[in-house]
C-alpha cells in the first residue's frame, strides 16, 4: 500500500469490539477508569463537575466506527464534546 497508514488495534469503549484504526483520525471518547464513566457524568448519566484528578486519570478510549454511527443515529453521542448535544439521554 503506498499511502500506509498507521493503525493500530484496540478494543471498542461501548461495544468491547476489538478493531483496528488510525489513532489520528480514530472517535476517542475520554473516560475516567475509576468509574467506566467520562469524567463529569455518573453512572446514572447525571452530570457532576468534573474534578482535576478525574480529568487527569481519564483516558482516551476508542470508540468503533459502528458506535459512532449508531450514535449518531440515535442522537447520544457524548463523545461529540460539549456543547453540541446535551447530556445523553437515559434509556
Ligand atoms: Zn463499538
Amino acid at each position: 500500500m503506498p499511502d500506509e497508514r498507521a493503525e493500530t488495534t484496540g478494543s471498542c469503549y461501548a461495544c468491547k469490539r476489538v478493531f483496528s484504526y488510525d489513532p489520528k483520525d480514530v472517535v476517542t471518547f475520554l473516560v475516567d477508569p475509576e468509574t467506566g464513566f467520562p469524567p463529569g457524568l455518573t453512572p446514572l448519566g447525571s452530570l457532576r463537575p468534573a474534578t482535576p484528578e478525574a480529568v487527569a486519570r481519564s483516558v482516551d478510549l476508542p470508540v468503533c466506527p459502528d458506535c459512532v454511527d449508531k450514535a449518531r443515529r440515535f442522537g447520544t453521542n457524548p463523545w461529540d464534546g460539549p456543547g453540541t448535544s446535551g447530556p445523553p439521554s437515559p434509556n
